[in-house]
């Protein structure tokens, strides 16, 4: 069997992958690294994403760490002729109730750190103080949340909204990107820097002295000896840990989003990322609620269902697509190679959104035919917060857990895995982000009680 050595393994080419290899090769200057995967590079979960990104979560650990992403990919648009296509038009979350005191006590608690004025509340028919910046150039957008509370101001601003909505949030430092140019962005790099990239499949590893891992490629059987391995395999991570002797305290649940061209241009383009927050009972007509209520299969699709559910425009100003998503799904599953969709997920997921939006009731019933249905796993601990950093093994990194912001993440957990290998500085959100947060009870006890920040 053929042997190669190497400084460090990467199992995984997605997002988070290429961001590790990415960030040792430029920051670092540790360029004998190999990135072996068994598929093409992102094309597995990081096929799938939303790419959305955002800077706002209950937490002041998260936003440290998703801020310091956006940093990076400003960086990289900056230098690079905005290659990853961000923009920022922000997320706007919207309510039917006007009290939104627990709402407010998350935003104050994860933006604990922000000037005073980083939260505005805008309650008048006019408000010259809140920008709505349709544009979505990022490098103009205004930071901050702005909370509307005014009908007039709300129809205004959102006029595809439901009359039923009482307030919007408004949080503008987030946007979308190109995951797939960003990924390949940082491949390129990785690669001319001296990188190299393997397709192959990781089938054991030995992890007795330096590991020993083997390789099944398309030429035959391979083994890699290097002192370094970085996990980096998305929904897989659990069983490559075992392969290593360790397990890691991460499921697999699968999500699902559509994309369609909105022929009946029922989404104004300027509309920013919205997500419907508010617990729903989906709009069936009599028949249908009657005939899915007398199935043992589909009577949960009668029941409330939990909120939470995006729509955005894809494409810019100039683009004709709308995605709509929902991740309502919380049962564990085992990852397959190609997940099983749901059919009825398309019609579930047009009709919660047709709430926030009405007017995407004309599609009810008759989605265009090409419309694209996809999913992949969101790969999550239990309080949804990624898993970044050593494990018990010595020489064993992991890179994972990235849940439903692997996107907007990937930049600063590429940086954080880096700086944990080669014993770099850490900034400050790093102890609480690795393995070494289920050795403070505190944090954990916090955790269990607070939001896990699933949008
Ligand atoms: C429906 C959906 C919507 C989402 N929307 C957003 C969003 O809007 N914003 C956002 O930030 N995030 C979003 N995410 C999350 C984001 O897509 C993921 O967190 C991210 O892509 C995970 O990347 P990864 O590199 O960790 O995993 P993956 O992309 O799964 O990469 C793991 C790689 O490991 C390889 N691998 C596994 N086992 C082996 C082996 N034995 N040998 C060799 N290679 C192996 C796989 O082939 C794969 O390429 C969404 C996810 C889903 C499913």
């Amino acid at each position: 069997m053929d042997e190669l050595q190497s400084e460090i393994l990467i199992i995984g080419a997605g997002i988070s992958g290429i961001a590790t290899a990415w960030s040792l090769a430029r920051e670092q200057g540790v360029t004998d690294v190999i990135l072996v995967d068994t598929r093409a590079p992102l094309s597995f979960t990081s096929a799938h994403s939303g790419e959305n990104y955002r800077n706002w979560w209950p937490h002041p650990a998260m936003v440290a760490f998703t801020e310091r992403s956006t940093e990076i990919m400003e960086q990289v648009a900056r230098d690079h002729d905005n290659v990853l296509h961000m923009t920022r038009n922000g997320y706007a979350l919207a309510t039917r109730s006007r009290d939104i005191e627990a709402l407010q006590a998350q935003l104050q608690a994860g933006y604990e750190s922000k000037p005073a004025d980083y939260i505005r509340l805008h309650d008048a028919p006019h408000s010259p103080a809140y920008q709505r910046h349709p544009n979505g150039d990022w490098r103009t957008a205004p930071d901050g949340v702005d909370i509307l509370q005014n009908d007039d101001l709300i129809r205004a601003a959102f006029p595809s909204f439901s009359d039923e909505v009482k307030t919007v949030i408004h949080l503008r430092r987030c946007g979308d990107i190109s995951s797939q140019q960003l990924g390949q962005h940082m491949l390129s790099e990785f690669r001319e820097l001296g990188g190299n990239r393997l397709q192959g499949h990781v089938r054991a590893i030995d992890p007795v002295g330096n590991f020993r891992t083997d390789v099944q490629t398309a030429e035959g059987k391979l083994t890699i000896v290097s002192p370094v391995i970085v996990n980096a395999a998305g929904p897989f991570a659990p069983h490559i840990a075992g392969l290593a002797g360790e397990s890691l305290p991460i499921r697999n649940v699968l999500q699902q989003k559509i994309a369609f061209e909105d022929v009946r241009a029922a989404i104004p383009r300027s509309m920013p990322f919205a997500i419907d927050l508010d617990a729903q009972v989906l709009d069936w007509n009599d028949d249908e609620r009657a005939a899915l209520g007398e199935s043992e299969e589909f009577r949960w699709l009668t029941e409330e269902m939990a909120g939470g559910i995006h729509c955005r425009p894809d494409g810019g100003p100039h683009g004709t697509w709308i995605r709509l998503g929902w991740a309502f799904n919380r049962q564990t599953t085992e990852p397959a190679w190609e997940p099983e969709l749901d059919d009825q997920f398309p019609e579930i997921v047009l009709r919660a959104a047709a709430r926030l939006n009405p007017s995407l009731k004309a599609y009810y019933g008759q989605l265009p035919r090409a419309m694209t249905h996809y999913g992949g796993y969101y790969s999550m601990t239990e309080e949804n917060w990624p898993l970044v950093g050593p494990t018990t093994i010595p020489g064993l990194f992991v890179v994972g857990a990235m849940s439903g912001f692997g996107t907007m993440a990937a930049c600063a957990a590429g940086e954080l895995c880096a700086k944990w290998i080669i014993g770099a500085e850490l900034p400050s959100y790093a102890h609480a982000l690795s393995l070494d947060r289920y050795g403070d009870s505190s944090l954990m006890q916090s955790l269990k009680d607070a939001d896990r920040g699933i949008l």
